[in-house]
C-alpha cells in the first residue's frame, strides 16, 4: 500500500510540472529506474540525472553539523579537500557543453560548502541556463543580500536557504550571525519579478527538535514567500556504522565517521517531543510557504527511534541508493565522485582530456557500480545518508 501510495504521488508530481516531467521524470529509463526504487527491484540503468558543482572548497560558517565548518579530519572534509578554492570557469564551460550533458538534460545542483562565495557565481548560473538545464543552488544565506540581484537576472530556477531554528538558536548552529541577513535576502529576492523559488531547508538535530513549529511560524511572520519548507532528519556515519562498513573490507567503499561530534549526538533527540512537532508541522497551514515537507516521511515512534539513534540500522523502504547509477558531483579540481556526502572514491578527473561520458561510464565507475550492486544498494555507511533517506518520496 505504502510503495502505490508513492508511486501515485510520483505520478502527481510528474503531472504538476508536465514540462519537467517530460524532460527529467518520463524519458523511459528515468522512469525505469525511479519505479524500481520505489518497488525496491535492486537494479539500476545508468543514466545521468543530476550534476553536483562543488564551486568552492571553503565556507564562511561553521556548523555544528558540519565536518567542513569545524575542520574536522573526516566525512565531508576529506571529500572536499582539492588544491582549488573555486571552479575555473573553463571547467564549467566545459561541462554545460558536453555532449553527454546536453543530450541528457540533468539537473545541476550548486552546492557544498558556500558557492556564493564563488567570484563568478552569476556567470556560472547564466552559463548553465543559457544551456537549458534547470539548476538550484544552497546557501547559508550570509552573501544573500549582496548577491541576490546577481542570482535573480542569472535565472536561477531555485535557490534554497539553509535555516534551522529561530534567530538565537540559528545563529548558534551555524556559527556565524546569519538569520537576519538570510531573511533580508530572501525579502530581496521575493521583490524582483524574474526570481528563483525558494526553499528553506532546516536539519533536525539534537539541538532544535524541539523548535520546528516555532521556526514555521518566525518564518511565517518574516511575510517572505517561500516555494517549499524541507524538514531533514540528519545525516550521520556513527561509529557503529562505520566499523560495521569498514569490515566488509571493500577498500573502494571504507567510511569515516562524519557528523557526530560533542554537539551532534542523534541519540538526544527526544522522540516524544519530535513525534509531536513532526504531527504539528504536517497540519500546519501557513499563508506564505507553499509546503512543508519532512525527510524522510517516517511516521512512527518506532521509526523516529531507530533513525536517531547511533546503531544506524537500516530502515524499511529508506535503503536504497541509486546515486551511483545517476549522478556525478564534480570538485573544483575537476575530480568527479558519485556524491558529495559519498565514499571518497574518484572516478576520474574531467581536467585530464575525459569527458563526462567517459567518467560516467569508466571502468572504476562500472566497479564501484557492480560491488554495490553486491551489497543491494546500501552499505552500512550508507543508512542515515541523504541517498537512501531523500529516496523518491
Ligand atoms: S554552510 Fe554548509 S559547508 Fe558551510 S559549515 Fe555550514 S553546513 Fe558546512
Ligand atoms: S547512500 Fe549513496 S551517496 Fe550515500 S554513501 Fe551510500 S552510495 Fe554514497
Amino acid at each position: 500500500m505504502y510503495r502505490i501510495k508513492k508511486t501515485l504521488f510520483f505520478f502527481y508530481k510528474a503531472l504538476k510540472h508536465p514540462a519537467n516531467a517530460i524532460k527529467h521524470i518520463l524519458p523511459l529509463k528515468r522512469l525505469i529506474n525511479n519505479l524500481f526504487q520505489i518497488y525496491g527491484i535492486r537494479y539500476q540503468l545508468p543514466v545521468l540525472d543530476s550534476i553536483i558543482l562543488c564551486v568552492t572548497n571553503f565556507c564562511n560558517a561553521h556548523c555544528l553539523m558540519c565536518d567542513i565548518g569545524l575542520n574536522h579530519d573526516k566525512g565531508m572534509n576529506i571529500l572536499q579537500r582539492s588544491e582549488k578554492r573555486e571552479m575555473d570557469f573553463e571547467l564549467l564551460k566545459k561541462i554545460s557543453n558536453d555532449p553527454y550533458v546536453l543530450k541528457h538534460k540533468p539537473f545541476f545542483n550548486i552546492l557544498m560548502t558556500e558557492p556564493l562565495l564563488h567570484s563568478r557565481i552569476g556567470a556560472i548560473v547564466k552559463e548553465l541556463k543559457e544551456n537549458n538545464y534547470q539548476v538550484n543552488l544552497t546557501t547559508n544565506g550570509f552573501l544573500l543580500p549582496e548577491k541576490a540581484q546577481e542570482l535573480a537576472e542569472s535565472g536561477l530556477d531555485y535557490l534554497q536557504v539553509s535555516i534551522d531554528g529561530p534567530i538565537e538558536l540559528h545563529n548558534r548552529i551555524r556559527g556565524i550571525d546569519v538569520f537576519r541577513k538570510a531573511i533580508e535576502g530572501i525579502k530581496k529576492l521575493n521583490s524582483f519579478n524574474a526570481k528563483p523559488l525558494i526553499n528553506i531547508n532546516c536539519v533536525i538535530t539534537n539541538l532544535n527538535f524541539s523548535y520546528l513549529t516555532k521556526l514555521v511560524d518566525k518564518i511565517e511572520r518574516e511575510g517572505i514567500l517561500i516555494n517549499q519548507f524541507k524538514f531533514q532528519f540528519m545525516y550521520f556515519v556513527s561509529e557503529a556504522m562505520q566499523k560495521r562498513n569498514n569490515v566488509l573490507g571493500v577498500k573502494e567503499m571504507m567510511q569515516s565517521e562524519s557528523t557526530i561530534n560533542k554537539y551532534m549526538m542523534p541519540d538526544k533527540v527526544n522522540i516524544d517531543i519530535l513525534y509531536k512537532e513532526l504531527q504539528e508541522l504536517r497540519a500546519m497551514k501557513p499563508h506564505n510557504i507553499q509546503q512543508i515537507r519532512i525527510i524522510p516521511d517516517i511516521r512512527s515512534k518506532k521509526e523516529l527511534r531507530n533513525y536517531f539513534n547511533f546503531k544506524g540500522e537500516k530502515m524499511p523502504y529508506y535503503d536504497y541508493c541509486a546515486w551511483p547509477f545517476r549522478q556525478i558531483a564534480v570538485k573544483t579540481d575537476g575530480v568527479v565522485l558519485f556524491h558529495t556526502r559519498c565514499f571518497n572514491y574518484s572516478l576520474g578527473s574531467l581536467l585530464d582530456g575525459s569527458c563526462v561520458r567517459s567518467v560516467f561510464f569508466s571502468l572504476k565507475a562500472k566497479y564501484f557500480r557492480k560491488q554495490f550492486k553486491r551489497y543491494k544498494f546500501c552499505l552500512p555507511a550508507c543508512t542515515r545518508c541523504c541517498g537512501v533517506v531523500s529516496k523518491v518520496s
